[in-house]
């Protein structure tokens, strides 16, 4: 951790209460243009660089372009004198390994990939069970604050639970925070919530809708090469086997046992279910190849002139699917709009942040983090080890999948209604004739699905903001359409690739809003809060209370 701490603490605060706008800031926002933003989008997405997998040719290919273009703006390296902050990963191939479940009298092949996908986190290169007992325990929810428990009265230590995603808000608007999803509706949350449990496996039944996206999606992103933090306990505490099964094969396995899928899915809905014992037996093993990797987020700072010590945080992933090579046809995961066109975000911002003279009085940071598509891995391990603590860390501004498809008189907040950021986004985007609305698809959990969720999770504020919907010129339902086509037929897809006839005067747009934010944070002594009542809140507070000491 690298400290900018005022060393004359006086003249720090003289510092602050003189500072003025900068005046170069028209300059900085000029500089944001949609020819500038298409480079690094061209560059980062190209086949040359694999689908930017971490720890493969194409992760040096990837931080080095990064490095070089931070370096060439005059920021200074945010790790000691690096701009790459080492990530130690575990990675863990497993070979594709089918499911044999037994009991109704026959056994039943789930075959890997067509019916499930599953793997191991744990550094264990043999894992078998062998018959082990099947229990449906709803969404596999423990929640005291929504008086919930989808393991009351039932032990699930050393056998296998089969739950639904999302959480029963989903069903019952009632329930949870209706349509909008909590944490407890996030399938990393019933990874985690099994492994408290002491389960010794855990499949996540599919479904678009409450997922959030196909299982195309699930097969694409749980297959192949699979990464985790390195953790001390080789991440024995997880479930031995984690995985999804989709939607047909759950119909058909609870056939097999007898029990009608849509009717328990029903009951799982209602408070007071209680989870039910699938009279079914589930066997596997799954040989896995472990080895330690090392991967890089990418850091560079603009310190802050009067209180280098307090920072904002500008993050976009680098990482995208690499290469799978199974795939018939084109294999590579170009990852242009994801997020490659975050990453041309980034770029940009932090060269009309270079602009700026004098420069905003706290540091801004600027963070391309490795390993977003394998979990939020590398924020989750920047959060360990920031920059600037994360008390006196004032927010973080992420960028994952930006507008590409021209201007909009709207920018959607993903997981509205949160903070005190949302005040400050939406005076930003009327300054580029956009109107703030709130996430369509709260459902879908959006917010849980990106890296300011690290920061979020840890008390410091975070937004995602999204493209708008009412593009400028287009008619109404226009901006509709294009996304469900890119979510449909490009996201976490090989198709998710440049496409000169994007028209990026939308990103550059966006881009400015989302400088105007930052520097408004930047050059204010304001602590952004969350709302009340928001979870994160707590953390919050116990951040203020640090800086008051
Ligand atoms: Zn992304």
């Amino acid at each position: 951790m690298i400290r900018f701490g005022c060393t004359v603490f006086l003249l720090c605060l003289t510092a602050a209460a003189a500072a003025a706008p900068a005046p170069d800031a028209a300059q900085a926002l000029a500089s944001i243009s949609a020819a500038e933003l298409a480079a690094p989008i061209k560059v980062l997405s190209a086949d040359a660089f694999g689908g930017r997998a971490p720890a493969t040719p194409g992760e040096v290919k990837s931080i080095d372009y990064l490095r070089s273009q931070f370096q060439a703006m005059g920021l200074k390296p945010g790790w000691h004198d690096s701009y790459l902050q080492p990530v130690p990963l575990t990675q863990i191939t497993a070979e594709p390994a089918d499911l044999a479940v037994s009991g109704g009298g026959k056994t039943m092949d789930l075959r890997y990939l067509r019916d499930q996908v599953i793997l191991t986190e744990r550094e264990q290169p043999l894992v078998t069970l062998k018959n082990n007992p099947m229990i449906f325990v709803g969404y596999g929810i423990d929640a005291p604050g929504y008086d919930w428990n989808d393991f009351a009265g039932v032990d699930v230590r050393g056998k296998t639970i089969v739950v639904l995603v999302n959480d029963p808000g989903y069903a019952d608007p009632k329930l949870f925070n209706g349509k909008d999803m909590t944490y407890y509706g996030r399938w990393t949350y019933k990874y985690e919530e099994a492994a408290r449990q002491g389960a010794a496996a855990v499949l996540i039944v599919h479904q678009d809708g409450p997922a959030g996206y196909g299982w195309g999606v699930v097969q694409n992103s749980w297959s192949g090469v699979k990464f985790t933090l390195a953790e001390p306990d080789g991440n024995m505490h997880r479930a031995a086997i984690e995985g999804w099964i989709n939607h047909a094969t759950a119909l058909a396995l609870f056939r097999q046992a007898g029990l009608d899928f849509a009717a328990l899915e029903q009951a799982a809905d209602k408070p007071g279910f209680r989870a039910v014992p699938m009279n079914l037996n589930l066997s596997v093993t799954l040989h896995s190849d472990i080895v330690h990797k090392l991967s890089h987020n990418v850091v560079a700072v603009l310190p802050g002139s009067s209180h280098p010590g307090e920072a904002v945080v500008y993050s976009a992933h680098w990482d995208h699917l690499g290469t799978h090579p199974e795939l018939p046809g084109d294999h590579i995961f170009n990852g242009a709009v994801d997020d490659g066109s975050g990453d041309a975000a980034l770029l940009a911002l932090a060269k009309a942040f270079a602009l700026l003279h004098p420069r905003p009085r706290r540091s801004v940071i600027f963070l391309a983090t490795t390993s977003e598509e394998q979990g939020l891995l590398g924020a989750a391990w920047y959060v360990r080890h920031p920059l600037v603590p994360l008390a006196r860390t004032v927010a973080d501004i992420n960028m994952d999948i930006m507008n590409v498809y021209g201007r909009t008189r709207d920018l959607t907040v993903i997981g509205y209604g949160k903070s005190q950021l949302e005040d400050d986004l939406a005076a930003a985007a009327k300054a580029e004739g956009m109107g703030i609305t709130p996430d369509p698809h709260p459902e879908t959990g959006l917010y849980y699905r990106a890296d300011h969720f690290e920061f979020a999770k840890r008390g410091v504020p975070a937004i995602l903001s999204f493209s708008g919907y009412d593009y400028v010129d287009r008619p109404a339902g226009w901006g509709q359409a294009a996304w469900a086509e890119y979510f449909a037929h490009h996201y976490h897809k090989p198709a998710d690739e440049f496409d000169p006839h994007w028209d990026l005067s939308g990103l550059a747009q966006q881009v400015r809003a989302l400088f105007r934010l930052g520097l408004g944070l930047a050059d204010s002594d304001a602590w952004p809060d969350w709302y009340p009542g928001v979870p994160f809140k707590t953390l919050r507070d116990a951040g203020a209370a640090q800086r008051a000491q």
